[in-house]
């Protein structure tokens, strides 16, 4: 495991990358807050985390999730999200344990994470996933799909629509992930106007490539490995 002192050594790290991004383009630091993604990281050094000042906590899995943070939730001032897809029967554990959704993609599963919100009487805080590059293997909704799902949304009581997620291609070309960012910005602004309501949160951007997330707008940064080293288990993520 990490030292405290590593770990910290390792927060500061990012901490100075995101201002120094931030300030590239002019907007507020304190406007984008980490989301430490903890997936394949032992408990002992999520509260070591804590500890050390990180709030936000990000699982992909809805399992893993249950595991670590069942029993033993993390304090009270602490937020846990889920950034991975979440299938439709996993919709109540998912309302129970995480205090955020990265990762709504589709009509049959708002309406589920209504009635199971609904019957444990929470609200619950979403965001909507899009697909900007278009990628096959990748959840996500295709972006002409995104005015449906914030109807759907705002039709459901329980659910409280804060913004929109995306993970960008896999490639070593920054321009064409800055493109994604920036799709995902508009597609944003698009909708605010189009529908009236305020979508303040854009969670995007991760180890590889969340400076270029923080020039072009995000208030939600996804970090694992740079905080928490290399996945020892193999990168679950889906892209
Ligand atoms: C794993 C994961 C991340 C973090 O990836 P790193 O490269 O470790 O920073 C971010 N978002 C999602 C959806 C993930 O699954």
């Amino acid at each position: 495991m990490l030292t405290s002192e590593e770990l910290a050594t390792r927060i500061a790290r990012v901490q100075q990358v995101i201002t120094e991004a931030a300030e590239r383009a002019g907007r507020d630091p304190r406007a984008v807050r980490i989301v430490a993604v903890t997936k394949g990281v032992e408990r002992a050094l999520v509260d070591l985390a804590y500890q050390l000042g990180l709030r936000i906590f990000g699982e992909n899995r809805v399992q893993e999730a249950a595991q670590k943070f069942g029993e033993t939730p993390l304090p009270e001032d602490a937020e846990l999200h889920l950034i991975g897809h979440l299938q439709t029967n996993k919709a109540r554990s998912a309302v129970r344990l995480f205090s955020m959704i990265h990762s709504v993609d589709r009509i049959p599963l708002v309406l589920e994470l209504e009635r199971r919100s609904e019957r444990l009487n929470q609200r619950v805080p979403v965001l909507i996933q899009i697909n900007v590059a278009r990628e096959p293997q990748k959840h996500g909704c295709a972006p002409e799909e995104a005015p449906s799902l914030v109807q759907a949304i705002l039709a459901a009581p329980q659910l409280e629509l804060r913004g929109l997620m995306t993970i960008a291609p896999l490639t070593s070309h920054d321009e064409d992930i800055r493109q994604v960012f920036r799709m995902l910005r508009l597609l944003r602004d698009d909708l605010e106007q189009r529908f009236g309501i305020p979508l303040p949160e854009l969670s995007m951007g991760m180890t590889n490539d969340f400076p270029i997330a923080v020039e072009e707008g995000a208030t939600l940064v996804r970090i694992g490995r740079a905080l928490f080293g290399e996945r020892q288990d193999g990168d679950r993520l889906v892209r």
